[in-house]
């Protein structure tokens, strides 16, 4: 491993202006998913700016009803607030799906957001892969691996964003708040946190060097508190998504006033079905419509053979998810 040298800094500028100055250096907290790539050499920084120092690991509810959620809170803490876990089930059980005990009393909320794919090929530095390597080639593609994305993809990149907690936050609309060296805040939508891969697939997301997460809002959206998030993995414990689904439903009677759906394991970037949204809106609550709804998402779907199953697979669950959402009371 490389040697690097480690600052604890006290305040978020601080932390912010020595990351912005050193294009070697990256942010830590949790260090869950960095310190693997570390051992395994995939990344190799000159400096480690640890930011859990910070005082960015509160939850508080806003005037208008929101809820602010600091960048450094554990994932376990966040799992576990009674705030979130009424008025959001989706955001918490997100979190619960998303790692053992151990990973989420270390994994910060900022961490969730940011950690990077499993590709296999991308975790094996001795392979072709343009996101580890820009140029190299990649090797899912060219070996069409059964986990790659059958939404989002390119040429140079079809692997899926592993973070379950990023698809529950794009069903709910949240914000991420993200400061610069110039001590300017600015506010990026989850939904467009993340790049498509496109011919630059090193590039995760549209942050720049040295911009922090300070904290992520949730809005006030009294139809949070009918949802649901449920994933399908290889075993029924922590592994990575095959597919998931987020959903959010508010009914009125027996048709469906509004719907909000995110997919997971599926795509390059947490997916929002924006498509199935419209389909449902104002339509009965039924599986045919709910099966329409995913039918309509996935009509630009591209697949090959080996991860073709994907589609029917998260259709079923979305329908699922939206049936037994609807016949909660
Ligand atoms: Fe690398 Fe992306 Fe190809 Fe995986 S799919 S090998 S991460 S370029």
């Amino acid at each position: 491993m490389k040697p690097f040298r480690y600052e604890r800094p006290a305040t978020v500028r601080e932390a912010v202006a020595l990351v912005a100055g050193d294009p070697g250096a990256v942010f830590v907290a949790g260090g869950t998913n960095l310190f693997d790539h570390l051992k395994l050499g995939i990344v190799r920084p000159c400096l480690l700016v640890d930011v859990t120092g910070l005082p960015l690991s509160g939850v508080e509810v806003l005037p208008d009803g929101g809820i602010r959620m600091g960048a450094t809170v554990r994932n376990a803490d966040l799992a576990a607030h009674p705030e979130v876990r009424e008025r959001y089930p989706v955001v918490s059980q997100a979190l619960l799906a998303g790692a053992s005990p151990q990973l989420r009393n270390m994994a910060t909320l900022a961490g969730n957001l940011l950690q990077r794919t499993r590709c296999p090929y991308f975790l094996n530095p001795d392979t072709r892969c343009n996101k580890r390597r820009p140029g190299s080639g990649c090797a899912a593609v060219e070996e069409h691996s059964e986990h790659t994305a059958v939404l989002g993809a390119s040429e140079s990149c079809a692997a899926v964003h592993p973070s379950d907690l990023a698809v529950a936050l794009c069903a709910v609309d949240a914000t991420v708040c993200v400061q610069d060296g110039t001590g300017t805040t600015r506010r990026i939508p989850v939904t467009s946190l993340y790049r498509l891969p496109g011919h630059r697939p090193e590039l995760d997301t549209v942050l720049e060097h040295g911009e922090l997460i300070t904290a992520v809002e949730l809005p006030a959206l009294p139809m949070a508190a009918r949802s649901r998030y449920r994933k399908v993995g290889d075993r029924a414990s922590f592994s990575f998504a095959l597919v998931s689904v987020a959903v959010a439903v508010d009914l009125d009677g027996d048709r469906v006033r509004d719907a909000r759906i995110a997919f997971g394991g599926l795509a390059t970037t947490p997916w929002r079905a924006r498509r199935a949204e419209a389909v449902l809106r104002g339509a009965p609550a039924t599986a045919d419509r709910f099966a329409a709804a995913a039918i309509e998402e996935l009509a630009t779907a591209r697949t090959v053979r080996a991860n073709a199953y994907k589609v029917p697979l998260v259709c079923d669950t979305l329908v699922a998810t939206l049936r037994d959402l609807c016949e909660e009371g």
